[in-house]
């Protein structure tokens, strides 16, 4: 398969910590891949580095993001607006604020849009937007458009902000935490929405979440980051039939133990990834570590157990 977006070393810190670590992971074409962990691992930081959306006091301090065969952190502001936006889609973590409240949702919809492409008429947009919420199994399309968020449900809003990103012929959607805040049934919902996208045509997605059981549903293959840096990789079944990082498996039983509905909620694991020393060659995981030994603390290279997965652990 090609590849489609790139991140290559990639180093992101604030004026105290490290943020991202060497970040290294790649989407190929029409392929849904998960980056999971915990909150402050660097997972949404990724995507901000890549949409240039990171927080004021946060730079990139080396490494590239690849688009399509470009460097986009060579980009201005303006090329990245023109030369990116139309090309990926973006669905936040907090959909609820997300929409502009005093815009209807044909006005979320179609407003970018009409403003991007000048050539076609805001009845012809309207027109996409209608068949889009369609297509996302949505019905009484005409009156869903005429209404505000504050008259829309959570997997409405979740919904109204997939479609949005989709007005465009998008090669890649974006999704921070797209299950986080919804109750058990929309979320069921939600999940069923994203793995039909995931095997849309031409569609690649990446999708960062603490959720592992909608991951392992919709992920042709899986990253996990921990402090600023992936520690294991796969095809999605290699990682959740075959963890092999303490960490990663940490996770899979937190999660098959149904205890994980927020990151923090990791007691067993201890400290959290934000807590160590993101620059150090030694394992980041070795102050949680159950199985750490010595040679730990000098260094651990990234291992490969086969073409697929890969791990950074000494085990
Ligand atoms: S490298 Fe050592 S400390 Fe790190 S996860 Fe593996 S066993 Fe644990």
């Amino acid at each position: 398969m090609a590849e489609l977006l790139s991140f290559r070393s990639l180093y992101a810190s604030d004026e105290r910590h490290v943020i991202l670590a060497g970040l290294s992971l790649h989407v190929d074409r029409s392929e849904t891949v998960a980056i999971v962990g915990e909150s402050g691992c660097g997972k949404t930081m990724s995507i901000g580095a890549l949409l240039g959306i990171l927080p004021d006091d946060v730079s990139i301090t080396a490494g590239s993001i690849v688009f399509d065969g470009e460097d986009v952190l060579s980009y201005s502001g303006r090329e990245r607006k023109t030369r990116l936006y139309s090309r990926i889609g973006f669905v936040p973590q907090n959909t609820s604020d997300s929409l502009y409240p005093l815009m209807t949702v044909s006005e979320v919809m179609t407003d970018a849009y009409a403003h991007s492409h000048p050539d076609v008429g805001r009845r012809q947009a309207k027109e996409k937007a209608a068949m889009l919420l369609s297509s996302l199994g949505i019905e009484d399309t005409g009156r869903v458009l005429s209404l505000y968020p504050f008259q829309l449900s959570g997997g409405m809003k979740q919904r109204i902000n997939i479609a949005a990103a989709l007005m465009d012929d998008i090669d890649l959607l974006v999704a921070d935490e797209p299950t986080s805040a919804l109750d058990i049934h929309i979320r069921r919902q939600i999940e069923t929405l994203y793995a039909s996208l995931s095997g849309r045509e031409g569609l690649s997605m990446l999708v960062v979440s603490h959720d592992l059981g909608f991951v392992h549903s919709i992920a042709d293959r899986v990253y996990v980051m921990y402090a600023g840096r992936i520690i294991e990789e796969g095809k999605c079944d290699e990682i959740f039939s075959a963890p092999v990082h303490p960490y990663t498996k940490a996770l899979i039983e937190l999660s098959r133990m149904k205890t994980m509905d927020r990151a923090h909620d990791l007691p067993e694991l201890g400290r959290l990834a934000s807590a160590v020393d993101r620059e150090s060659p030694a394992c980041a995981f070795l102050p949680r570590c159950c199985c750490r030994r010595e040679s730990c603390a000098v260094s651990v290279e990234y291992a490969c157990l086969s073409d697929t997965h890969f791990v950074r652990c000494v085990l």
